[in-house]
């Protein structure tokens, strides 16, 4: 089954009704069939088949879902890559994918033309921006009449999605047509999607999140996906009314951001009915006051690039509880182990797995990754949690980010929770910082909205927080490291502690 069907299925039913909206201009499933079909069949002409690597880095725009589609129907699998990417982040990623073709738009161009030299097993690179020896992407054609799809198996690879890095180097989680097909076919039933949905997505196609939750459900249901290029807070949150969008896809970062936004309580937030939040920790207190400024109630998600996109969720008609991520998807397996792989009691904490049909295949060449990730079947996500006696799980906090201060584990999160209760804080990250004596202090990076002084601070987190756990260390930062969808980067926080500490 090749996930490439979902657009000729809701073509055959949809014909006329948009599938994407961009820069105001609908583009109806017919159209976006007709280019798919017409992009195919040239890139077979420019040598493109069945199996083959092929890296798509591109900015928010239709032509990353008529490339991406044209790829899947020719049988090849997938690299997104972030066009942002530098000439080294382009080289590692392409190298260690073997890709032999990209396409790139004009974001993307200059510093793959830098990187090209390094390229091993590069053979074509189509350009949206014309450039010297590059195949310009208006020459990718062919006749439609001539396309086919290429059959796939379930357990085929559609696409080698690399982790955000967050944590180390990128590595690429194989990702399935079957596992594809799955998460979206139970994404769709979770957000209780309808063909007259209409979801705004402004998080990068390129990552799982909203090509899966945002393209594919779309796609998948034959509803409206209206796609935004960039994340302009006051822009984005009059779009969310103007549209009438009834599904916004974010990560806490732009929640974070529009409750500082005045006009929130004036924009008419009827039409929507999901505000989703995944990828990152979305403090209480930032739900709380999006939900009551917006009157959504936001649907906080889990998940990883290794499960497709989605672990757990609120499923349909289920009492979001805050600061919880839902319950386990249904048809895939959870548990919360010890350091050893032995369950522990219901409440205590421990580490996430999970088996099911959304989990990867593997790391693409990196078997001893591989082998530390997925154990008897189990993926070891790498994230601490804990689940009640209802099965609601609980994210405590990334293994590789505890603090341990003199002997005593700290979780970040709980420490973060305070914090962004403050009402000078606008955004904050905690890290552990060498210490000579402790072993680890904790540190605290803030973003405030005036003022604020460290002994304010740590006079209110000593009414909050155990004595162990109040950061000694306070940083004030104009903005704090992000990713490209908005996740806080702890890894250069922590480098900058640890010199400091020096
Ligand atoms: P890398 O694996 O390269 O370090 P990454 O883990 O950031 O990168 P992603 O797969 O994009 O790559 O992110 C998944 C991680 O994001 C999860 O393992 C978890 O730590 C975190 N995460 C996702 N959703 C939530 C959530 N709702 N609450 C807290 N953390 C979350």
């Amino acid at each position: 089954m090749n996930i490439a069907h979902f657009l000729l299925n809701s073509t055959k039913s949809r014909p006329k009704h948009p599938v994407v909206v961009f820069r105001e201009e609908p583009i109806s499933f017919e159209k976006l069939t007709l280019l798919v079909k017409e992009k195919a069949v040239g890139l077979r002409k420019y040598g493109i088949k069945n199996n083959d690597h092929v890296a798509l880095m591109m900015g928010n725009k239709p032509e990353y879902a008529i490339a991406y589609f044209a790829l899947l129907s020719l049988g090849a699998t997938v690299i997104p890559i972030n066009p942002l990417f530098k000439v080294n982040e382009i080289t590692y990623i392409l190298n260690d994918s073997d890709a032999v073709a990209l396409i790139v738009d004009e974001i993307g161009i200059q510093e793959v033309l830098k990187s090209r030299e390094k390229l091993q097993s590069m053979q074509t690179i189509i350009s949206l921006q014309p450039s010297e020896a590059i195949v310009p992407w208006s020459d990718v054609r062919g006749e439609p009449a001539d396309y086919f799809l290429e059959p796939k198996q379930l357990d085929e690879i559609a696409q080698i999605i690399y982790t955000s890095g967050t944590t180390g180097k990128p590595k690429g989680a194989l990702i399935t047509h079957g596992n594809i097909a799955w998460m979206t076919e139970t994404a769709a039933k979770m957000l209780e999607l309808t063909a007259e949905d209409r979801i705004l997505v402004v998080l990068p196609l390129f990552h799982a999140y909203a090509k899966l939750q945002g393209l594919l459900n779309a796609v998948f249901k034959g509803c409206t996906m209206y796609l935004e290029e960039r994340f302009i807070p006051d822009v984005i949150l009059k779009r969310i009314a103007d549209y009438k969008i009834s599904i916004f896809l974010g990560v806490p970062t732009m929640y974070t951001m529009f409750i500082n936004l005045p006009q929130i309580k004036e924009l008419d937030f009827s039409h929507l009915r999901t505000a989703g939040c995944g990828g990152a920790t979305l403090p209480v207190e930032i739900v709380e006051r999006v939900n009551a400024a917006m009157g959504v109630d936001i649907g906080e998600g889990y998940g990883q690039t290794e499960s497709t996109v989605m672990i757990s969720c609120f499923p349909p008609n289920s009492e979001k509880v805050h600061g919880s991520v839902g319950y386990p998807l249904p048809g895939i397996d959870l548990k919360i182990v010890d350091p050893s792989g032995q369950e522990v009691p219901v409440g205590e904490v421990g580490e996430i797995i999970f088996r099911g049909p959304n989990a990867m295949k593997g790391y693409y060449k990196k078997e001893y990754e591989t082998e530390e990730t997925i154990k008897d079947g189990w993926v070891y996500t790498g994230d601490l949690g804990k689940q009640d006696e209802k099965g609601l799980l609980y994210i405590v906090d990334r293994k590789k980010d505890i603090i341990i201060r003199g002997g005593y584990n700290i979780y970040p999160r709980e420490v973060e929770e305070v914090l962004y209760t403050h009402p000078q804080i606008v955004e904050c990250a905690v890290v552990g910082e060498s210490d000579p004596t402790f072993g680890e202090e904790v540190a605290a990076y803030i973003v405030v909205k005036e003022s604020a002084t460290e002994e304010e601070i740590m006079a209110y987190c000593k009414e909050k927080l155990a004595h162990y756990k109040i950061p000694r260390k306070i940083y004030f930062l104009e903005s704090l490291p992000k990713n490209a969808t908005g996740k806080i980067l702890k890894a250069p926080l922590k480098k900058k502690t640890n010199v400091n500490a020096q």
